[in-house]
């Protein structure tokens, strides 16, 4: 299934933003719009119906913000299990309203460029950030020549868009660096741990490590965990022993490290909210799967790990909006905010992730999971819920790839890790993790993801369409 060639080059949204990439090729929009079918009847008709309400599309493709809002290994199986468990099997998450669907495929390449059936994180993510596949691990850069690509971030902050990225996994993690950095490797996240990337170091004319990148880039709004990365002694350049939170400070950034601080947040100032060492911890617990499977157990809808001071990516998604928002109406955020007629701003980009879903399922935890799934289901509610009220906004939640968590049969022998799980409808349900040694990690899949969208631009995720698309998806409806 070999895609039309990558090597058009084609007019990039925003004029030819070639600040990094000169000379890069931009793939084609090949399968973006696929055959201009029907609207989706919209998931939940006749359901119990989270987001039946759906706005209806803004008319036109231009959108004034963008939201996209990514399930890290949320497949059609890590959504299945997390609606079967909570609202049922046949109730309606928040993601299943969405009033246009449909599924992309995430394969990522070699330094050569043929396909690798089986993503990570890094690949996937460069996709849809920059428009182009690459090789796994790797970070908004080429595949064979390893250069920097740009990104819908970068590219929208150029634009003079506000912007904002918030994880519920490490700032550096490869999903929200995606956006933030250029690196060859994903583990190159902090001045200490650059080994992999010799080529990104200061010295040899690189953007630093991730961290240091993500302070360069400059979003306004940065949340997630990773403190213990931006804690590292910079070594090389201008901020040369600093810490890399020293050199956010020096930026303008106000460093937060907990709901209060998150609450005390204005506008104008740029934020960096660091509320983990490493990952956030996740939001509920329970057996992990076992060999020959489990008791039957119900989740528990907390974690004694996870301090009460930690917001929840609901709180940070509509925090970031709120101050993202904020900043586009006045240059300091306060004199504008208030009433209509102003002259509207340039808006916003947005990106959300919910990481800690392949974290789950990488260990076979499916309460854990089950939770991270809920808990980014709220943040896409809080998306929505802003858009019902700003229809000018495009809304887009996908994954980036899909993973081992399977729903099977009650009486099934999974061969490897399974676990019975009482859902909220005092159902039985066996879930399987069994596509790698059970001593070893679960592994992502290959299959295709659901992609879901409203507002401008939306109509453009229907059928199936590449990862890369979604790119181009953004950057349309911005342009
Ligand atoms: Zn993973």
């Amino acid at each position: 299934m070999p895609r039309p060639a990558r090597s058009t080059r084609r007019r990039l949204a925003w004029g030819t933003a070639a600040v990094l990439a000169a000379g890069v090729a931009v793939p084609t929009l090949a399968q973006a719009t696929p055959g201009g079918g029907p609207a989706s009847a919209g998931a939940s008709a006749g359901a119990t119906a989270a987001g039946s309400a759906a706005a209806s599309p803004a008319s036109g493709h231009k959108a004034k913000n963008v939201i996209v809002l990514i399930g890290d290994g949320m497949g059609d199986s890590e959504i299945t299990l997390a609606r079967d468990y909570t609202v049922g099997a046949n109730g309606r998450l928040n993601m299943d309203g969405f009033p246009r669907t449909g599924a992309y495929t995430t394969y990522s390449v070699d330094e050569k460029g043929k396909p690798e059936y089986v993503t990570d994180s890094a690949a996937s993510g460069t996709g849809w950030a920059t428009g182009n596949k690459t090789v796994n691990g790797r970070i908004s850069k080429t595949p064979g020549t390893d250069k920097p690509l740009p990104t819908m971030l970068e590219l929208a902050k150029k634009k003079g868009l506000a912007t904002g990225n918030i994880t519920t996994a490490d700032l550096t993690d490869a999903t929200p660096a995606v956006q933030n950095a250029h690196v060859r490797d994903r583990g190159c996240q902090g001045p200490a741990d650059m080994k992999k990337c010799p080529r990104d170091t200061l010295g040899q004319g690189g953007g630093g490590s991730i961290a240091e990148q993500t302070v360069t880039t400059g979003a306004d709004v940065l949340m997630g965990g990773g403190k213990e990365h931006f804690d590292q002694t910079v070594t090389e350049g201008p901020h040369k022993g600093r810490t890399v939170t020293e050199q956010a400070r020096k930026a303008g950034y106000r460093l937060v490290t907990d709901k209060s601080g998150l609450e005390s947040a204005t506008p104008g100032t740029p934020l960096l909210g660091l509320f983990a060492r490493s990952d956030i911890p996740v939001e509920w617990t329970g057996k992990p799967a076992a060999r020959g499977g489990t008791d039957p157990q119900r989740c528990t809808t907390s974690n004694p790990e996870r301090p009460d001071t930690t917001p929840s990516l609901e709180r940070q998604t509509s925090r970031a909006i709120e101050l993202l928002e904020a900043q586009q109406k006045g240059k300091n955020g306060k004199a504008k905010v208030k009433g209509h007629g102003k002259k509207p701003g340039k808006g916003f980009f947005l990106q959300v992730e919910g990481a800690s879903i392949d974290k789950q399922d990488h260990v076979a935890d499916p309460c854990g999971q089950i939770g991270e799934t809920v808990a980014f289901d709220r943040a896409v509610k809080v998306a929505r819920d802003y858009a019902r009220k700003h229809p000018d906004t495009l809304v887009v939640t996908s994954a980036d790839h899909a993973h081992a968590s399977q729903i099977v049969p009650t009486d099934a022998k999974p061969a490897g890790l399974a676990s019975t799980l009482i859902t909220d409808e005092g159902r039985p349900l066996q879930v399987s993790y069994s596509n790698n040694d059970p001593a070893a990690a679960q592994e992502h899949t290959g299959t295709q993801v659901r992609i879901a969208a409203s507002g401008p631009g939306a109509d453009r995720v229907q059928g199936v369409t590449d990862q890369t698309d979604l790119f181009h998806t953004v950057t349309g409806a911005l342009r």
